[in-house]
């Protein structure tokens, strides 16, 4: 059913990067003779999914968007993989996003523009634009993104769709190709919060192949599903509603806290004082940590390597200049800069303590509240091209959702109605490692 209905779309949507036909008919007919043996089976089996391009899958072509991965194959699953085939799903292929995940609109990719389903013209949000597209399009049910600094809720918000960033650590990142490796989390992108919650159960937990993963026991997230929210503390950042955001985001936002009081929840404002800095801060840190992880790419180990070199430093400066795109430089320039001796201090140590604030104003509001509820982003999906020719237009966009990947908190971006025919998105955040209440709310809001 997914590869009819991407042979339907696909064209239009431009989701997909790479189908992995073959193999999951191969998988499809091993799960029916599993059936018909009346073999154990989870709330997973058979389900068809969708990877980010960034998640490297064994034999399966894994580019990141990226030029210079163009041919890579790994020779080895990420560890969310190993657990998506412990449950039985099939995977579909790999999705569209901006290269190396740099990005709020997928535009960045070396490959292909993919476009929002809802309005073709309009961009599906970043950096995981095409594994929101593919299940807003009913490619696939459920996908798997990666958040940095808000690349699986925003455009889950743009896409209309469920999208969750769990607590930093919640879920391994063995096998995702590192941007910014403080911040980046692997999750799960569906249509329904059940699904999401289903999917999350699968993926997350203690991996010994990666030193942040958390050494702390997975609930049962169904559970957490119950609808009653009574007595339950909402706190509203002020900060969240306020310059930048658009007045028909703000209104949805204050409609929807109506909702959730009419369930039992109760609200109030607060503030997240140091809100402003969270997007210089994310900056100078994701970007120094992207520098040293792409340094990686040299034209010897993996993929694209230039034809024109004369010598090895040749090489590797030709192979880089021909590989990334210019989002990709621009980070590295960026990471390097603050790196660099003399201006560390100034740059990236200050942005270590800023970091601090944020996530010491995060403890507070819990110290007293369940969860903080406010927009996943400032608008609706822009319109393709809109925001190409300036990068800090581009930047501000994830003003929202940065401070959850500072904090490393877990946060959700749930649909919230419509404006003009394009999606809004209501972003829950919750306490380290309780997702679970996350879900809770979600679910009831739904
Ligand atoms: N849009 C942000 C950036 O460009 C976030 C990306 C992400 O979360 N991977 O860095």
């Amino acid at each position: 059913e997914s590869y009819s209905r991407i042979k339907d779309v696909d064209g239009k949507v431009q989701a997909f990067l790479t189908l992995d036909e073959e193999n999951a008919w191969k998988k499809a007919d091993e799960l029916d003779a599993k059936l018909a043996r009346g073999e154990a089976k989870g709330p997973l089996f058979g389900m068809p999914i969708g990877i980010k391009d960034n998640i490297v899958t064994k034999g399966l072509r894994t580019t990141c968007a990226s030029k210079i991965l163009d041919n890579f194959d790994p020779i080895y699953d990420a560890t969310v993989m190993e657990r998506l085939q412990q449950n039985e799903t099939i995977t579909i292929g790999k999705l569209n996003m901006d290269e190396f995940a740099m990005g709020s609109s997928t535009e960045n990719s070396a490959f292909q523009k993919t476009a929002n389903p809802w309005d073709l013209t309009a961009v599906p949000g970043g950096s995981s634009g095409g594994s929101a597209a593919a299940v807003a399009a009913g490619e696939v049910p459920f996908s798997l993104g990666s958040d940095t600094g808000g690349s699986i809720r925003q455009p889950a918000s743009y896409c209309g769709v469920v999208g969750m960033k769990p607590t930093y650590g919640r879920v391994s990142r063995y096998g995702l190709v590192a941007f910014a490796s403080s911040l980046d989390q692997i999750g799960p992108i569906t249509r329904n919060v059940e699904d999401n919650a289903y999917l999350l159960q699968a993926i997350a937990g203690i991996d010994p192949m990666d030193g942040t993963s958390a050494h702390i026991e997975v609930p049962d997230f169904t559970k957490a599903l119950t609808g009653d929210i009574k007595g339950l503390k909402i706190a509203v950042p002020k900060e969240y509603l306020g310059e930048g955001v658009s007045p028909e985001v703000r209104q949805s936002v204050l409609d929807s806290l109506k909702v959730l009081e009419s369930l039992g929840a109760s609200y109030e404002e607060v503030s997240l004082p140091h809100s402003k800095y969270a997007l210089s801060t994310y900056y100078i840190l994701s970007s120094s940590e992207a520098s040293a992880n792409l340094s990686r790419f040299d034209g010897v180990r993996y993929g694209h390597r230039t034809e024109n070199a004369e010598n090895l430093l040749e090489m590797y400066k030709k192979t880089r200049a021909e590989g990334f795109g210019e989002e990709v430089k621009r980070r590295i320039m960026l990471g390097t800069f603050a790196l660099s001796s003399g201006y560390y201090d100034a740059y990236y140590k200050k942005a270590q303590k800023v970091r601090t604030l944020i996530k010491n104003d995060f403890e507070k509001v819990f110290d007293q509240y369940d969860v903080i509820v406010g927009p996943t982003a400032p608008t609706p999906a822009f319109k393709m091209g809109e925001n190409t020719k300036d990068p800090l237009t581009m930047y501000a966009n994830d003003i929202l959702t940065i401070p959850v990947n500072l904090a490393g908190v877990p946060g959700i971006s749930v649909p919230n109605g419509f404006s003009n025919g394009l999606p809004l998105g209501l972003q829950i955040i919750g306490k380290h490692f309780d997702e679970s209440t996350v879900y809770k709310v979600a679910h009831a809001f739904e």
